[in-house]
């Protein structure tokens, strides 16, 4: 819809799936000469909320401010150009960026010449932007998750005519392989393998605000990380919302079994890969992974609820037998496999008992780690017409049940580790501590420890020598 020169959302087009062929552009990405200036001796603050798909939307976006000359800042005040890539996946994290947005208002007095930008999925709903557009009037540009190509356009426009641009377009999707990207890490990369969602879970916005599921082409996606390797890259991760379902749209033959073979055949150190839905996990897929050591020995599954009446309203499609049965082979197939998930609390109508269904399901798969959610009902989606009917404190005391569950895994799986020597990952000198290092193990813990001039991006051996909770300590292996 458009009204004015704006180009508003709207989530029932949003939700229309058709069996059109996906557009991919493949034209040389530029940016007018002229433009290439906007930026020059100014600074962009840029703030990435939510998913790794946002993490990797902010680098494009990094790729174009700089490619306009726009130089990065760690902080927004004093920043010429402020960008805020939003999540809309819950309530509390839009109402995290409406507080901030409110609070940085005064940057905009004290330089009227700023320009403040709003992105990303929460700006996919009508209500948000209709919000924006009548209490936030300091907010100069905003863009939906199709227009992210459009960013350098829309930066022009508003600086140039002066005047507010909104663009979101409510569509399935394209796929945009022409645009620049700046890295946020020197040994790790995200790679999408594919864009948006088509599992419509009753309870999320992601199908709405990221568009069809809609896979790259194989040869993209391999040369993309054939060219990371050589730039000597030690770790990517593919992504998708659902990274099961790769290739279905596209290919009759290939999935994402094949794909990761072929990833894992390029040689790189350690390849990751996530989400992947319980519902499409195949075998083939868990022999690739058992086959490939540089295929880490680490998933994240997300079971949302260990009960089958919820996971039947949730939209989910696998009943907990299923989920365990999955789990199950995962773990007598990849020796030493660690484990996540997402739990969703208080879903509506959810009883004590079923509630009960999901903490004996925590004591059957005993995670690594947990990311738990108090159910947050998104506007426009089937379960938001439900009754949101778990009184909230209800909702807060299952919570606080289910993490006390969820700290006591992680903490025995850590313990496990203590006397073990385990590759790690360098990501740099610790935050706390300069003289201790932190980094990953393959199985994607956290492990801060002592060594002696080791470099980020080199993979080291660690003896573990303590475990808490959520990380572990070491010392590095000094043969
Ligand atoms: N595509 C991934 C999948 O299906 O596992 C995850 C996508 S979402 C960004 C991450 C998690 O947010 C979900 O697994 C779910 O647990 C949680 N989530 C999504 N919608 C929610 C809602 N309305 N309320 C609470 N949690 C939600
Ligand atoms: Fe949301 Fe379900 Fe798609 Fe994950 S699979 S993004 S939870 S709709």
């Amino acid at each position: 819809m458009k009204i004015d020169n704006y180009s508003l959302p709207n989530l029932k087009t949003a939700q229309k799936r058709t069996k059109d062929e996906t557009m991919i552009e493949r034209s040389l990405f530029d940016i007018p000469e002229e433009y290439k200036h906007l930026g020059l001796n100014k600074t962009y603050y840029l703030r990435t909320y939510g998913c790794q798909a946002n993490e990797r939307d902010s680098e494009t976006i990094r790729g174009m401010a700089e490619m306009m000359g726009y130089l990065p800042v760690q902080s927004p005040e004093g920043a010429d150009l402020i960008i805020m890539n939003t999540c809309a996946i819950r309530q509390n994290a839009e109402d995290r960026v409406f507080g901030e947005l409110g609070q940085l208002k005064r940057l905009k007095y004290e330089n009227p010449d700023l320009i403040f930008v709003v992105c990303g999925c929460m700006t996919q709903e009508e209500e948000v932007v209709a919000r924006i557009l009548k209490t936030y009037d300091h907010i100069d540009v905003v863009f939906g998750t199709h227009n992210l190509h459009r960013f350098p356009d829309l930066l022009v426009q508003a600086h140039f005519n002066k005047e507010r641009v909104i663009e979101v377009y409510s569509k399935e999707g394209e796929i945009y392989e022409n645009l620049p990207v700046i890295r946020n890490m020197k040994s790790k990369a995200w790679v999408n393998i594919m864009y948006g969602c088509d599992k419509f879970c009753t309870y999320c916005i992601v199908p709405y605000t990221r568009g069809k599921e809609r896979s790259r082409l194989k040869e993209d996606i391999l040369n993309e990380v054939r060219i990371l390797a050589e730039e000597g890259y030690q770790e990517v991760t593919l992504l998708g919302q659902n990274v099961n379902a790769y290739g279905k749209d596209v290919y009759s033959d290939y999935d994402f079994s094949c794909l990761l073979k072929e990833v894992a055949k390029t040689g790189l150190p350690r390849i990751r890969f996530m989400t992947s839905h319980p519902w499409d996990f195949t075998d083939e897929m868990i022999d690739t992974m058992a086959e490939n050591p540089n295929i880490m020995p680490f998933i994240h599954l997300p079971m949302q609820s260990g009960n089958t009446e919820i996971l039947k309203i949730m939209g989910r499609r696998y009943t907990p037998q299923e989920y365990l049965s999955v789990y199950n082979k995962l773990k007598e197939r990849i020796k030493g496999i660690a484990f996540s998930t997402d739990i969703i609390v208080g879903f509506p109508n959810e009883t004590e008992q079923q509630f009960q269904d999901t903490l004996d399901m925590m004591d059957l798969c005993q995670f690594d780690n947990a990311y738990t959610f108090i159910y947050s009902p998104r506007s426009g989606t089937p379960a938001s017409k439900m009754e949101d009917n778990i009184p909230l404190d209800v909702k807060r005391e299952r919570l606080q049940r289910l993490n006390k569950k969820v700290g006591f895994y992680a903490l025995k799986n850590n313990q496990k580790w203590i006397g073990q020597i385990v590759p790690v990952l360098v990501d740099g000198p610790s935050k706390k501590n300069p003289d201790v290092y932190s980094g990953y193990t393959d199985t994607n813990k956290l492990v801060n420890f002592t060594a002696d001039q080791v470099q980020s991006g080199q993979i080291v051996q660690v003896e573990i020598t303590a475990a808490k909770t959520w990380t572990l300590n070491g010392k590095q292996l000094v043969v």
